[in-house]
């Protein structure tokens, strides 16, 4: 059937993924069945000179434009839709409170293959399971093929078949010893539906949903985990609030524990690929069921697959970084996002979502519980705790034996420095290095020296295309920028003077590095940053070595403060504490608290107290003294006061326009239109700020200027920009630059 009962054509109104914030039209393909036709299934459609893949928003029975003119639909790509109508209803809100295009939001809720038009298929991997015979077999029967006894004992430890995928995650070469045990009919093919049904169809055997034991949990840990499953099927979000090691992550087990008993999905995002690893060992170690892994290094099959799987209801638990949000998961019982405060949850380009914000919204649709997590939570979190949107959940001491570090200030003014540490720092290392404890040093900047500049005329290298200086690479023998990724080989003389010595100002990992191999020659030292690790597995690596006592000293940056465990370590320092003191940007006091505090956290894990000191020419800075002396908590309430005095958010809303334009008369122009603009629709005393310069003004050869609109709540300053960007869209001027509209934005850059 083709025509509806008035014999008119059916239209389809489609979203495709590009930049505008339109819907198309386009007349219905040649046959279909009516009934499959449902918002959310993909779609193939003519698009220009070539095809693009469309997701259906509606079907209609008239559209605004000539329908001779209309295209047809090349073909129907799903026969069901992938997205549930919650889903959709997700994705439609985002759309709107982003004000980003639908399609480019549908699109980025797919997984790269499935927007690509690729068949939503996984392909089927062979299961293998004991036969009768098998399951009684003693292993001690084959010590003669140890081989074949490893199997059978890994197939007997498991109370359920195993994949193809996860024998080879398990030993690279279990082919032939598992053949053979075929043939022995000790194992047999078993077959992949039944397993899924294993574990999520109705009987489930509750024994075998956790493998190991859970830990007796402390009061505090005891009263969250309870606060949570006593409201399991209703929507609430609950802060954990813990220090590093006090057991949050105990506390997620036990809850996901409840929740799957009760054949339900979980969904758990980090902010991190690194910390992925290190969460998924824990969780098979702990639990039964077959978990999905989902972060941009993966394939794009790998993570076609893990979408699917979650969207069949085969997998229990997503573990994934921000884009696996949404992730269709028809029983989701439960959302947990770990290291809640981190900026990683934001997405900084294209679609600029808040995966936690995001989350939230998606529990309430969903009417299920969030459980947000951090050492140490955002203001904006801690906020909502005090107008009673979330919940405080408060884990306040370090679980098992472990004791808190001490932090402290060491005043290096005027204190003999050697690139960068002061001699009592050196000496300190010494100590603790002397007792065969790990030490760990924190700097945020990587590369040799952030800064050449000659001796002579004062020539400072900078980049051609930005407003930054190039850095130094001591060892590639570059001079880099970190903004745009310009390389150029690192000079000897000066560009400007040509007889001028060149000299390194300021400090990076690789300087440090080089002193610290000098004065303690005979240790050993791992540098851990975004250079050092670029090789595949090479972070795994060094994690490993530190993890098995074999690292004396770990050098790094933010790399550092997230996440991972280092018990041996007792002193950590953190080498330049100041140059986080002095940011224009308004949110820079509360990233520089999160860093100290999570990088303390790395310290004495284990039974052996650790120290945390902090090199500083600003001993007596509030920020700093009342973190040390109160803590966090009290940290984060001055700062909450500072910005409701100043009505910055979390007590105004934001919204930033960021564009960029080969000239900068361009992009200030087109700025001052949308002012005009909005003057004339802003009836809600919303501020608009700008245009001004951002605060790097040219980046990568453009020009980039921006606006910011602040209103005192959040309605009025989304009426205005529901207003505004269409308007925006059609302006003669935007089609000469290139700009982006920034909801809720986490920096001013
Ligand atoms: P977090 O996620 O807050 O950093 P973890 O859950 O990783 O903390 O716990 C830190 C360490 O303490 C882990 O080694 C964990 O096994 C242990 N631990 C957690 N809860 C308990 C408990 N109730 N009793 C003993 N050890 C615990
Ligand atoms: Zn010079
Ligand atoms: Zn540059």
């Amino acid at each position: 059937m083709d025509k509806l009962q008035s014999g008119k054509e059916l239209i389809f109104r489609v979203a495709i993924a590009i930049p505008v914030y339109r819907l198309f039209d386009y007349l219905a393909p040649e046959q279909f069945e009516l009934v499959n036709i449902k918002p959310g299934i993909r779609l193939e459609v003519p698009f220009g000179n070539t095809n693009k893949i469309a997701f259906l928003v509606e079907c209609v029975q008239h559209s605004d434009l000539d329908i001779g003119k209309l295209k047809r639909i090349n073909r129907i790509l799903d026969e069901h839709p992938l997205l549930s109508s919650k889903d959709l209803t997700l994705l439609h809100w985002a759309s709107r409170y982003y004000h980003h295009p639908l399609g480019e939001v549908f699109s980025a809720a797919f997984p790269v293959a499935l927007r690509q038009g690729k068949a939503a298929i996984i392909q089927t991997q062979k299961r293998y399971a004991l036969t009768m015979a098998g399951r009684v077999l003693e292993s001690e029967l084959l010590k003669r093929t140890p081989k074949q006894k490893s199997v059978l004992e890994k197939f007997q430890a498991h109370s359920h078949s195993l994949s193809e995928a996860e024998l080879s995650a398990w030993n690279q070469s279990w082919r032939t010893s598992v053949k053979q045990l075929l043939d022995k009919s000790v194992l047999e093919l078993a077959d992949a539906v039944s397993e899924s049904s294993y574990i999520l169809g109705g009987a489930i055997d509750f024994c075998s949903i956790i493998k190991t034991n859970t830990l007796q949990c402390n009061p505090q840990q005891q009263s969250a985990i309870v606060a949570v499953t006593a409201s399991l099927e209703q929507f609430g979000v609950f802060l954990l609030e813990g220090v590093t090691g006090s057991g949050k992550t105990e506390v997620y087990m036990q809850i996901i524990r409840t929740v799957l008993e009760r054949g339900l999905q979980v969904l758990v995002l980090l902010p991190e690929i690194t910390l992925t690893p290190q969460l998924e060992e824990r969780f098979r170690q702990r639990f039964n069921v077959s978990i999905a892994i989902s972060h941009s290094k993966l394939t794009d099959r790998q993570r076609a697959v893990a979408w699917l799987s979650m969207q069949r209801n085969e997998c229990s638990i997503l573990l994934g970084t921000r884009s696996a949000l949404f992730t269709p998961i028809p029983n989701l019982g439960l959302i947990i996002l770990d290291e809640e405060h981190d900026s990683s949850f934001k997405q900084q380009e294209g679609f600029r979502f808040s995966a936690r914000d995001v989350a939230v919204v998606r529990g309430k649709l969903l009417k299920i519980p969030v459980l947000l997590g951090s050492a140490t939570p955002a203001l904006e979190s801690l906020h909502n705790v005090d107008n009673k949107r979330y919940r405080l959940l408060h884990l306040p001491e370090r679980a098992g034996n472990a004791i808190e570090p001490i932090l402290q200030l060491l005043d290096i003014r005027n204190k003999k420095i050697q690139e960068g540490l002061s001699e009592w720092l050196i000496a300190d290392i010494r100590r603790t290095l002397e007792k065969n404890e790990q030490v760990l040093l924190f700097l945020n900047r990587r590369g040799f020296a952030p800064t050449l500049i000659c001796h002579s005329c004062g020539w400072v290298a900078r980049c051609g295309s930005c407003d930054a200086n190039l850095v130094i690479h001591y060892d590639e023998g570059l001079l880099r920028c970190h903004h745009c990724g310009q390389e150029q080989r690192l000079i000897k003389q000066c560009f400007a003077c040509k007889t001028g010595e060149l000299t390194a100002l300021g400090l990076g990992t690789e300087r440090v590095e080089k002193v610290l191999a000098e004065l303690f020659a005979d240790k050993v030292i791992v540098r851990l940053d975004r250079d050092s690790t670029q090789r595949k597995g090479s972070l795994e690596k060094f994690l490993k070595q530190i993890n098995q006592g074999e690292v004396d000293i770990i050098l790094g940056t933010q790399m550092l403060a997230k996440g991972h465990h280092f018990p041996n370590v007792t002193l950590v320092a953190i080498l330049d504490v100041d140059s986080g003191l002095f940011s224009i940007d308004f949110h820079a006091p509360e990233k520089l608290a999160q860093m100290i505090v999570q990088v303390s956290g790395r310290a004495g894990r284990a039974e052996k107290p650790g120290r945390v000191i902090m090199q500083t020419r600003q001993p007596d800075h509030p920020l700093l003294t009342t973190l040390i002396s109160k803590g966090y908590d009290s940290f984060a309430k001055t700062a909450l006061i500072e910005r409701k005095e100043a009505c910055l958010p979390p007590f105004s809303y934001q919204a930033l326009l960021r564009v960029q334009a080969a000239e900068a008369e361009m992009a200030k122009l087109f700025l001052d239109s949308v002012v005009q603009l909005a003057e004339k629709h802003n009836k809600e005393h919303v501020q608009i700020l700008g245009p001004v310069a951002a605060p790097m003004a040219r980046r990568a050869g453009l020009f980039r200027y921006q606006l910011l609109f602040q209103g005192n709540r959040r309605p009025e300053l989304h009426v205005l920009l529901d207003k505004l960007m269409p308007e925006i869209e059609k302006l003669k001027r935007a089609k000469k630059v290139r700009w982006s509209l920034d909801v809720d934005p986490v920096d001013l850059y």
